[in-house]
């Protein structure tokens, strides 16, 4: 990642006064005053379901916006951004893991797995920049997270087992190098053993490029591994 003294310097998520709701004139689901992640930082939400998890999330990535206060994601402020900017936004800077992958069952794994390089031209040229091209960096991904590209072969991605499913997903959040990971219960599948091996393989990619982790579950049995553990029911004031 190109080094930037004064983004360094800011959190990578800073949330201040914030009230949403799904819709206006409906009951807020969250007001939160004050959240800040340090860059860097490998964070654990927890909440039980329904307690706005996945919202917050919805608002890092600047997928939806407050109806009051402000969501500061590296240095910028995506309250105040255009849908189209905070879309490219999102496409540069964030790399999702959603609960149920959302893998596309129609591209083949490695295709999967480069899908956010065709919509961020940072993260193209990062991840070809560091492998050569962009299907080795997949490949050194998957390979990475456990599985070989020999393995698979030409495997479609919904004849795979749910824990490798799961391992395309971080790799496709993982590629170019994303600033910020969330994920969104993405172990909820898996027993265990394989949850803990899976979240340090991701704790691992991170170190590497200081890449803040946003990492949400109502499992709290995983939170003693993150660097912090954050409740949402102690910082939502609803
Ligand atoms: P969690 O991820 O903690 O289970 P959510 O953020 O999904 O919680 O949901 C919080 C509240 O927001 C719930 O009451 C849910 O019904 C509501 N909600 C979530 N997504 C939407 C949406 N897209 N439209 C309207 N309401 C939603
Ligand atoms: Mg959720």
């Amino acid at each position: 990642m190109t080094p930037n003294k004064g983004n360094d310097l800011k959190p990578a998520i800073a949330i201040e006064n914030l009230c949403f709701a799904w819709r206006t004139g409906m009951a807020p689901v969250l007001k939160i005053e004050r959240l800040q992640v340090p860059r860097g930082e490998r964070v654990f939400i927890e909440g039980p379901s329904g307690s706005g998890k996945s919202t917050l999330l919805s608002l890092v990535a600047g997928v939806v916006v407050p109806q009051e206060g402000r969501v500061g994601v590296n240095g910028r402020q995506l309250n105040t951004m255009p849908g189209a900017a905070r879309d490219q936004f999102r496409a540069d800077q964030i790399g999702y893991i959603y609960q149920m992958f959302n893998l596309i069952p129609y591209l083949s794994i490695v295709e999967n797995v480069t899908l956010p390089c065709r919509f961020s031209k940072i993260r193209r040229e990062r991840a070809a920049g560091r492998n050569g091209d962009l299907m080795a960096e997949a490949t050194r991904l998957l390979k990475k997270l456990g599985l070989e590209a020999s393995s698979f072969g030409n495997r479609a991605v919904t004849d795979l087992s749910v824990g490798q499913q799961q391992r395309v997903a971080a790799a496709r959040a993982l590629i170019g190098t994303p600033a910020i990971i969330i994920a969104d219960e993405p172990t909820s599948a898996l027993d265990a053993q394989h949850r803990e091996a899976f979240i340090r393989l991701l704790f691992q990619e991170c170190d590497r490029e200081k890449t803040t982790l946003v990492f949400v579950s109502h499992d709290t049995s995983l939170a003693g591994i993150f660097d912090r553990r954050v409740r949402l029911t102690a910082i939502n004031a609803i």
